[in-house]
């Protein structure tokens, strides 16, 4: 057990302070703050709110063309890269930010926020769906600029010589994004690290909610790989957790959750050995009937079973409810006249049905690469749309996106929901039954099975690692996540021009209700994961971390026993209001 804190034992109150409540801090106590994070603390707005006043300014219109840039929203202190949910939740700049450099301001802005009785929020990359890294009338601690990358030979944690064999690491600041480490790790030094698909995620956001990364069928959770992380708990201490230090406090930050547990100001991640290729498969196949649809279903989730379930293949296979099977599939370890042999059994079996099925021409349907220049952004993958760039001029070369991701910056979500597919559904007995439910959901609604976000058929090691994590220990039984989703292009609400379409948000929320039941029919208790899932998830502790959640509460009652630390639908959540201003009970 830790020892009595200062903040335990002082009586806590059981509501936060607003601006215009007396207690909120005087302009003095706020200078006082700045002078002590070395003029790091900033007066916030969002970019947003000129715009609610004049909505059709120049200025507004084109601040509503630089949200669709990821690393633009990146570099706003005010904003999120969501902008909001429809009937969840708005994206809202909090009055005061710390631009934390060093360990030394965020433990400045955590006391000042225990002290001062004040909502506390924290923001890597800003990318949860659930819009927890947004909390009007918060002090925020923004680890954007604490980005810092270095490579151990041989790492081996504190306190843990002689416990722990020295490994090949990476430390990265917690507020760094995944092309920047993938730069530095793959591309500068030929390493694997497992992170993120998408490359704008924050580095500590990810690896808090467990983490899955286009190759996590090889290389397991991004939690996984941690080997220690620094933290700031709800004492204003620093604490090294790792293995050997603070065990428990290190378990829970992998997959426990972000935002809950302390502010993460660095990680240490194992690096893995990096295979020879990597590659991807990208086809477009339109079924001409609703009856042949059900034949292509049943098709691609037989191949996926005998042929794709293992380590080198990842990433989507999309079921649209316009009667198209998207595949977006990357994978490593083989070179490509490998993937081409192992594909060529399903594309005779579209070819000996034309009738039935149309194969969308293109000469890069299955393509590879040295594993090296995977995330390199090189001028050919920028030319043949394979990358994209941040068009602001003098941006660093790194910021770079995948196209897939592009419509998620600025978006406005209308809908989200998520399931874990066991593996077990795959076998001969049960697959009929999983093609029949898939075929079912997609008449209400397309679903993509992210194939990466589910450990079955992982190596041992990586399913070992992911059972020593936080999160709901069924995502090692799970073949793939299901996810259905729906969103609209930027928008606020009150906007007038911007305003978000309600009404059609409401009607894909039912239609994306209907096709996540058709699955639940077959999958009752499906867990997820708390960042890719439901903001209206009603079983969350059980879905997010299953039988995990009784010790990751404990967790938190150690760590942060007066709740400093509210996320929504976050551990310890439930003893607070859904704005985490008031204690329950
Ligand atoms: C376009 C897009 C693609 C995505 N793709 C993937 C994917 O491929 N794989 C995957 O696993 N997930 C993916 N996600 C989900 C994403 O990983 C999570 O939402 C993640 O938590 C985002 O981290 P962040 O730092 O960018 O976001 P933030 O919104 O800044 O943070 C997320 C949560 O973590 C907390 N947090 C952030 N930094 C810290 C810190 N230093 N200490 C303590 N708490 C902290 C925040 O308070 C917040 O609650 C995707 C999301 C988007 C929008």
């Amino acid at each position: 057990m830790l020892a009595p804190t200062r903040a335990s034992a002082a009586r806590v109150a059981r509501s936060r302070v607003r601006p215009g409540d007396a207690g909120w801090p005087s302009e003095a106590r706020w200078k006082q703050l700045d002078q002590e994070v070395a003029g790091a603390l900033i007066q916030t707005r969002s970019p947003l709110d000129e715009c609610l006043s004049s909505p059709t300014t120049a200025g507004c219109g084109k601040l509503f063309e630089q949200v669709k840039n990821p690393y633009f929203l990146s570099d706003q202190v005010g904003l999120t890269q969501t902008l909001g949910w429809v009937d969840a939740w708005t994206s809202r700049a909090s009055p005061y930010a710390v631009a934390a450099r060093t360990t030394g301001d965020v433990v400045a802005a955590v006391n000042f926020a225990r002290e001062n009785n004040l909502r506390l929020v924290v923001k890597g990359g800003g990318h949860s769906y659930q819009g927890t890294s947004s909390a009007p009338d918060s002090l925020l601690v923004w680890t954007r600029r604490m980005n810092d990358i270095g490579l151990h030979d041989a790492f081996v944690g504190a306190g843990c010589a002689g416990l722990m064999a020295p490994q090949r690491a990476v430390t990265v600041g917690a507020g760094a994004l995944w092309a920047q480490v993938y730069d530095a790790v793959t591309t500068q030094a030929g390493g694997y690290v497992q992170g993120g698909g998408c490359l704008s995620v924050g580095v500590a956001g990810l690896v808090h909610s467990g983490g899955f990364g286009s190759f996590s069928k090889a290389y397991g959770l991004a939690a996984g790989s941690l080997l220690e992380a620094e933290v700031v708990t709800a004492d204003g201490m620093v604490r090294i957790a790792n293995d050997c230090s603070h065990p428990e406090l290190f378990w829970g930050l992998k997959g426990g959750g972000g935002g809950t547990l302390g502010v993460v100001t660095r990680l240490t991640l194992r690096v893995h050995e990096l295979p020879q290729t990597f590659g991807a498969v990208n086809m477009t196949i339109k079924a001409t009937s609703d009856a042949a649809f059900r034949r292509l279903v049943a098709l691609i989730v037989d191949f996926y079973a005998r042929s794709l379930l293992n380590p080198h293949w990842g990433e989507q296979i999309r079921l649209r409810a316009d009667n198209v099977v998207k595949v977006s599939m990357v994978f490593q370890g083989l070179d490509r006249s490998q993937a081409q042999a192992i594909w060529q059994p399903f594309l005779d079996s579209l070819a000996s049905a034309p009738q039935d099925f149309e194969l969308e021409f293109s000469l890069l349907k299955i393509v590879s690469t040295s594993a090296r220049g995977f995330w390199a952004p090189t001028m050919f993958k920028k030319l043949l749309g394979f990358i994209r760039t941040d068009d602001r001029p003098g941006a660093p070369q790194g910021n770079v996106f995948w196209p897939g991701d592009e419509a998620q910056a600025g978006q406005v979500l209308h809908a989200y929901q998520s399931a874990w597919l066991p593996a077990a559904l795959l076998v001969d007995a049960r697959r009929q039954a999983l093609v029949d439910a898939l075929f079912a959901a997609t008449r209400h609604w397309s679903v993509s099975l992210h194939v990466n976000k589910g450990l079955a058929g992982a190596p041992a090691e990586a399913i070992a690692a992911a059972r020593d994590t936080a999160m709901n220990p069924v995502v090692v039984d799970a073949f793939a996540l299901a996810i259905c989703g729906a969103q609209g292009p930027p928008g606020y609400p009150g906007m007038a021009g911007h305003e978000p379409d309600v009404m059609l948000a409401r009607q894909r929320t039912a239609a994306i209700a209907s096709a996540m039941d058709e699955l639940r029919k077959l999958v009752p208790n499906a867990g997820s994961y708390v960042s890719e899932s439901n903001f209206f998830e009603p079983n969350w502790q059980q879905a997010f971390w299953g039988s995990n959640y009784a010790r990751l509460l404990a967790v938190k009652a150690q760590y942060d026993p007066d709740g400093l630390f509210f996320v929504h639908h976050g551990v310890g959540s439930e003893g607070w209001s859904a704005d985490g201003f008031t204690k329950l009970g």
